[in-house]
């Protein structure tokens, strides 16, 4: 991973194929994988209804949002906001409040099971970016 931003990654996935995956841009702030990997499987074929978008850290509000109007109704992550530092999110608002107002249902999921080896993942890079951490997100 070049720069600084955390090396976070997303999948898309539907009808058991994988749409597309992604990794979040090395510039802080910018281009979140999640919203990078529903916006490619979107260019490819479009609406997402029945498509999954599987990501490493529970998804921000702007990654939701993204998610939601490209179609996706479930959403899998590995670890929740509260499991990791802060600066890797713009802001503190619960997400499932804003996901509580969609007009369609929208899953989001907390798969424990991925966590230690996501978190191992944040633990290693945290280590190596110790002085970096209040430019990530
Ligand atoms: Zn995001």
């Amino acid at each position: 991973m070049n720069g600084r931003n955390f090396p976070a990654g997303a999948v898309v996935v539907k009808d058991g194929e994988v749409i597309s995956s992604e990794i979040s841009s090395p510039y802080p702030g910018l281009f979140h994988a999640d919203s990078k990997a529903v916006s490619t499987a979107f260019q490819k074929s479009g609406v997402q209804k029945g498509a999954i978008l599987y990501v490493g850290l529970e998804p921000c509000l702007m990654c939701t949002s993204v998610a939601y109007w490209a179609g996706i109704r479930r959403i899998v992550f590995a670890i929740p906001k509260s499991n990791v530092s802060s600066n890797y999110y713009e802001t503190h608002n619960d997400t499932h409040n804003v996901v509580a107002a969609f007009n369609e249902y929208m899953n989001i999921v907390h798969l424990k099971s991925l966590e230690p080896e996501v978190l191992e993942v944040v633990r290693k890079w945290e280590n190596n970016h110790s002085t970096d951490l209040s430019s990530v997100i």
